[in-house]
């Protein structure tokens, strides 16, 4: 396999795969830089290394040179068939979408339930943590395994992720929001992510002082947020332009019923509903204005 969108590939044998993505989102770099400081250490300690295989790939090259979030269509709301083997016309994002769709289709060879997946983000938020997991029980039990805020609904409600597209494969799937776009702060958090998940599938031992640092590292960042929530508020835009967040908004603000929270079209937006902020659009591109979420009390709630 040689193509643009691999950074590398290590590991022992194909008992177990394991695929970690970096900035399916043009301006999200901090994912690839976590991703090049956990595979310089695993190349410098190739003891570290237990069993299985881990694949680092780069998501939309085309945006990533340009620094945008994406060229013309949002690469992680097209994981959907007919932009994959579809004839639409080819665009420079669905050209990365079908490269980085072969690529895991090679290494899965239809056993999707060998492969986990972890795509790396960021937020133009100013501060949190989260993950996104979807509705499989594997799923949630990793996303729990974080020690940071996990989200429940979201993967459901964002047609066209490739959270969601492996997901309904049978693959455990989880997004990582590590924090602020462009901060070392979300770049810290996004390797601690890494190291935590090649431990809990066994691609590394799970003694090493690395993993022990980056799970009091997640524990430390998640702890001051609530921890298991699910989505009850989206709020899409047709048209970002025109769309303006009210000031001092945050991941996990409190936010009361009727709150006014942005403008679009100069039209004010209220709250419709009380719970916590999730992901306020401080950023040209994006087709959600904010989330809203509210906390959930149940298995998982009592292992914190
Ligand atoms: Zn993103």
């Amino acid at each position: 396999m040689n193509s643009p969108h691999i950074i590398d590939i290590l590991g022992k044998d194909e008992s177990h795969k394991v695929i970690i993505i970096g900035g399916m989102h043009g301006n999200e770099v901090s994912g690839l830089e976590a991703i090049d400081k956990v595979t310089e250490q695993l190349k410098a300690h190739p003891e570290y290394l237990k069993k299985g295989k881990v694949y680092f790939l780069k998501g939309n090259l085309s945006a990533l040179q340009t620094g945008e979030r994406f060229i013309d269509k949002d690469l992680n709301r097209l994981w959907l068939d007919e932009y994959i083997t579809g004839d639409l016309e080819e665009i420079a994002d669905t050209k990365d979408l079908k490269e980085l769709h072969a690529i895991i289709e090679n290494i899965c060879q239809q056993n999707y339930k060998d492969c986990t997946l972890l795509d790396l983000h960021t937020f133009s938020a100013e501060s949190g943590i989260f993950c996104i997991p979807t509705h499989n029980k594997k799923s949630l039990d990793l996303a729990s395994s974080f020690h940071i805020p996990f989200i429940e609904k979201l993967s459901e409600s964002l047609p066209g992720t490739a959270l969601a597209y492996y997901g309904n494969k049978g693959m455990t799937s989880i997004v990582v929001e590590g924090g602020t776009h462009g901060t070392s702060r979300a770049t810290e958090n996004l390797e601690a992510a890494i190291w935590h998940l090649l431990a809990y599938e066994g691609i590394v031992k799970d003694d090493l002082e690395i993993v022990k640092r980056s799970r009091k590292k997640l524990q430390k960042e998640g702890e001051v947020y609530p921890y298991h929530l699910e989505l009850t508020y989206r709020h899409q835009l047709d048209d970002s332009r025109f769309f303006k967040m009210n000031k001092g908004y945050y991941n996990f603000k409190q936010i009361d019923q009727n709150e006014p929270l942005a403008t679009h079209y100069q039209k004010q937006i209220k709250s419709p509903q009380k719970g916590f902020m999730l992901m306020p659009l401080y950023q040209k591109k994006g087709s959600d204005g904010f989330f809203i979420v509210k906390e959930i009390k149940d298995i998982y709630s009592k292992k914190r």
